[in-house]
């Protein structure tokens, strides 16, 4: 029997599975995230054992999805110790003489969950992950959003909560949403971890103004049917409403957006939003290929 492979790349661990046509998972691992060549052993261990169909793969970035660029494919200006300007994609394609599907770790999970998750019945909608950084991807008439590179929606600038005078988390950007509401700024601001705060801490209040001030952007820019909110901190069930609530404050009247409940809402998939992504990503290249009769050359265009 032949499968489908999915890579969820990520800074702390790398999910892997594999799933049948119908794209039901039948093994999973999660592997830690080491140097590249470590990482990748243990990648190519766990699908060696399976027969390919093709394969999907959301990494963290930033990496290059430009494939006019004689570094597509690489991952890029990461801080990650020894994957900077690393061949990923190269070293899967030398492994494996498969379609690959190739994009970020945000994107993959803004699909997964458009397709099969949270947005569904929707065309167009924003995923957004707030963890130990924030990362953005969008879904645009059904495919993902590919510019001149991907969407960094976690780097826009915002505006501070009154009075709140931390120190940024990116070292980037003074004011960014990342460096303020990501989780390092929650324990910057508050000396815990954001899964030991209590749901009435003030400091909740402060990040739901940071996410739905970041929320209202996106949705005046792209206009979106549904955006959907994963990522650690956003296990925090009560943060929703508080979102919700100071989103709409933030608007004023201006603008009506879709009602609330229905618009923000939190992801359908669980920790699979990434996986399954990339397992529809890798089955629709494998189609693509064979309708395309193009076997050996890959293609990742989302758009078709
Ligand atoms: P990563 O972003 O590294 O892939 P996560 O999405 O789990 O992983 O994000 C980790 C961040 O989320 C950490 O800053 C952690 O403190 C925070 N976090 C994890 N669980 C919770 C929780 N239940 N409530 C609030 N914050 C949490
Ligand atoms: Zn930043």
């Amino acid at each position: 029997m032949e499968y489908y492979g999915s890579i969820e790349a990520g800074g702390t661990k790398f999910v892997c599975a594999v799933a049948d046509e119908a794209l039901n998972i039948v093994e999973r691992v999660s592997l830690p995230t080491q140097f590249p060549e470590a990482t990748l052993d243990q990648v190519f261990d766990f699908f060696d054992g399976y027969k390919l169909k093709s394969l999907g793969v959301g990494s963290f970035g930033p990496i290059d999805i430009n494939q006019k660029s004689s570094t597509y494919g690489h991952v890029t200006s990461t801080p990650k110790v020894g994957w900077r300007n690393v061949d990923f994609l190269g070293a899967l394609k030398e492994r494996y003489d498969i379609p690959i599907a190739w994009t970020t770790d945000v994107n993959a999970a803004a699909y997964g969950e458009m397709h099969l998750g949270a947005g569904k019945e929707t065309q167009n909608c924003i995923y957004l992950t707030v963890g130990t950084g924030i990362g953005g991807g969008a879904v645009v008439n059904g495919h993902v959003l590919h510019g001149f590179s991907h969407p960094e929606m976690g780097h826009i600038s915002v505006q501070r909560y009154p009075n709140d005078r931390i120190e940024s988390s990116c070292p980037y950007h003074d004011n960014c949403l990342e460096g303020l509401a990501a989780g390092p700024a929650l324990e910057k601001r508050t000396g815990m971890k954001g899964q030991q705060l209590e749901p009435d801490h003030e400091v909740w209040t402060i990040e739901a103004f940071y996410i739905a001030q970041a929320l209202m952007n996106y949705s005046l820019t792209l206009s979106p049917e549904k955006i959907i909110l994963g990522g650690g901190v956003m296990k925090q069930t009560h943060l929703l409403a508080k979102v919700r609530e100071s989103l709409k404050e933030q608007l004023g009247d201006y603008s009506t957006l879709p009602r609330l409940e229905e618009y923000i809402v939190g992801c359908d998939l669980g920790d699979n939003s990434g996986t399954m992504g990339c397992l529809l990503l890798a089955k629709e290249q494998k189609n693509r290929m064979k309708q395309t009769n193009e076997v050996g050359a890959e293609v990742s265009n989302f758009k078709n």
